[in-house]
């Protein structure tokens, strides 16, 4: 089997909730998404998605995605799509770094690969575990009770956990709206609910620590992304007693790699498209399963066939290590893709279907924005 011919389509996915603010003032209303759709000679097709956060978030962006892909593509005409680890062999030789553009294309090869051998994704990437996976919220950075009432309105919805953003500068309140934040966003806790407090990179270790003086006592929390470098990570780590998570600074195998050999966090939030698709999704899922960190299997952002992948992963990291998988259909207004993939209170299994068992919706994805053969 061999590639011979792949396109790329691209759609703006807006915001499902209005205006998404996170620490340093960022804002974002809605996110540039990139799709690939990979052709076999036999006729199978194949589909992934890559879509940044903006481009504020980490060292991505989407136009990025689109140039990346453009200097891969070419590379890849002829190769087996099914040889995931030679293909990643190829996009490296291609093009150094940016694994966010080669997130689309690696996610296309397993689609193929599953249908390939009749196989869903989840078992091609180890087999399935028995577990529903719990579905995690994204509550942007707010004032304290209007942070408290959207958790209770995704409580509602079947959510069991939630990542809720942090990082005050000084003049919006700085350590004392986020302690405040944790507070409220915490006030009607259940039993069973998992929190992350997310600062997306946002704090100074002086900043940190200043909040967690102003937190109740005994709060059951999990700090996530505290500081943008990993010296202030790593200084805040050794002057606090929460569980840290890392997320933007934990980007590829090299980056666990040394988390793990320096003992820098309890766990890492591994977003497919950042960390560069499902063959180095694996390879960093077994890294963490090694060394006991926890999992939570996240996107930067994106719509149903990145929720796919998300589900996929999840489905094969141990029940034991996985925390929470992102429901990122929920943050976007725009559906690309059919597929089995019901939330039912709160919880997700993978489908059985081969490949990532969806159907883009080809009426909405429109026509390529770029083609090779
Ligand atoms: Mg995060």
């Amino acid at each position: 089997m061999k590639i011979s011919s792949i396109d790329v389509f691209q759609k703006d996915l807006p915001y499902s909730g209005g205006v998404y603010r996170l620490s340093g003032g960022r804002e974002f209303s809605s996110f540039d998404a990139t799709f690939v759709r990979i052709t076999t000679d036999t006729g199978l097709e194949g589909w992934g998605e890559s879509t940044p956060f903006g481009a504020t978030y980490i060292a991505a962006h989407a136009l990025g995605v689109r140039a990346g892909i453009a200097e891969i593509a070419p590379q890849l005409i002829g190769l087996d799509p099914r040889h995931v680890d030679r293909i990643n062999d190829a996009m490296d030789a291609a093009l150094v770094g940016h694994n966010h553009a080669k997130t689309a294309l690696d996610v296309a090869c397993w689609d193929i690969f599953g249908k390939a051998t009749g196989m869903p994704v989840c078992d091609l990437l180890g087999g399935r575990t028995a577990v529903a996976m719990p579905i995690i919220s994204s509550i942007y950075a707010g004032n304290p009770e209007d942070m408290r009432s959207r958790i209770a309105a995704h409580r509602e919805q079947g959510y069991r956990s939630h990542s809720i953003k942090i990082g005050a500068s000084e003049a919006e309140g700085g350590p004392a709206l986020d302690a405040a934040r944790i507070a409220a966003s915490l006030a009607d806790r259940k039993p069973g609910e998992y929190f992350l407090v997310d600062a997306n990179g946002g704090m100074t270790v002086e900043h940190a620590l200043r909040m967690i003086r102003q937190l109740p006592a005994g709060l059951d929390i999990v700090l996530e992304a505290p500081c943008a470098t990993i010296r202030e990570c790593q200084s805040l780590r050794a002057r606090c007693d929460l569980p840290i998570i890392w997320d933007e600074l934990a980007l590829d195998e090299s980056s666990i790699t040394q988390i793990v050999a320096n003992d820098l966090a309890d766990g890492i939030g591994l977003k497919i498209s950042k960390n560069g698709g499902l063959t180095r999704g694996r390879r960093q899922r077994d890294i963490c399963t090694a060394a006991g960190l926890t999992l939570s299997v996240q996107e930067t952002t994106g719509s149903d066939i990145a929720f796919a992948a998300i589900v996929h992963l999840g489905q094969t990291v141990q029940p034991g290590l996985l925390r929470s998988v992102l429901e990122c259909r929920d943050m976007v207004s725009l559906t690309t893709a059919d597929g089995n993939f019901e939330v039912k209170d709160g919880l997700v299994m993978a489908p059985a279907e081969p490949g990532l068992g969806i159907t883009p919706r080809l009426d909405v994805l429109g026509e390529p924005v770029a083609s090779y053969s």
